[in-house]
């Protein structure tokens, strides 16, 4: 277990030890189907800065660990495989490209099966420890390299950058969110459609949640509901939480 009081943040909320980030980081964290994923990237092309999907770092892991025959249940294993994981994950909104060991798995890890193994994954605390230092070196990367960054996910606001420039919570009514995920899946909404679609969204951010608090903003977090919002009005009410942070 890590030293509490090695780890305790500071008042920028960073614990100690950790380098500071560099230039300009928003922080986006929200549950599935709040149209995160696609509201950051948006947010990102639109500033002309980097974008970092941390969800697709666990989904790129859970591949390796299945590709090698990694018990995703047998932490010290999946553990093991995160300590030496052959990642690369590009950080252009247009071209978010993730390879792993030279493979590019951008396909391959939207795909059921890592939908719904990857919270086995994400839900062993020292194998996030070692994504959240990676995910802090390469928002800090991106932001060099761009004057800014858009980091999404389930704890960028609270643990991996909690000392963010602006950090907001997007959520969304469940209904509105199954019906989102459903016409991504299934490309319709009908009760059909949704119920199969429920168990990737509610179950999965079930599990989720005992590791991440994503559904109730944390001190210092913005929420941007977008239940009644379009994907256009979304991106509109990140920017505007942006230039209220920046004014
Ligand atoms: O956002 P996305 O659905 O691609 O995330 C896939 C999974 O990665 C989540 O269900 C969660 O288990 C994990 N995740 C996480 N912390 C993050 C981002 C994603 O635990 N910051």
């Amino acid at each position: 277990m890590p030293d509490p009081e090695a780890t305790r943040p500071d008042s920028s909320g960073r614990p100690a030890g950790d380098a500071p980030l560099a230039g300009f980081v928003i922080a986006i964290d929200g549950p599935s189907g709040s149209g995160k994923s696609s509201v950051s990237k948006q947010v990102a092309r639109t500033l002309g800065y980097g974008f970092l999907d941390t969800g697709a770092m666990y989904r790129a892991l859970t591949w390796w660990c299945l590709e090698r025959q990694v018990d995703l249940t047998d932490e010290s294993a999946v553990l093991a495989a995160a300590q030496a994981f052959p990642l690369t994950i590009g950080t252009d909104p247009d071209d978010p490209a993730v390879t792993v060991d030279g493979t590019d798995v951008g396909s391959a890890i939207r795909e059921s099966r890592i939908s719904t193994q990857v919270s086995l994954v994400a839900v062993i605390v020292p194998v996030r420890e070692v994504l959240r230092d990676l995910q802090r070196r390469l928002i800090t990367e991106a932001s060099a390299a761009a004057g800014g960054v858009v980091a999404e996910g389930r704890d960028i606001t609270t643990v991996v950058a909690p000392d963010a420039s602006v950090r907001v919570l997007l959520t969304a009514s469940e209904q509105a969110r199954l019906a989102r995920r459903s016409r991504e899946l299934h490309g319709a909404d009908h009760a059909d459609a949704v119920a199969a679609t429920r168990s990737q969204i509610v179950d999965r951010d079930r599990v989720d949640g005992t590791v991440s608090q994503f559904t109730v903003a944390a001190d210092g977090v913005t929420t941007v509901d977008t239940s009644d919002l379009n994907f256009d009005e979304s991106v509109a009410a990140v920017l505007q939480v942006v230039e209220a942070a920046r004014a």
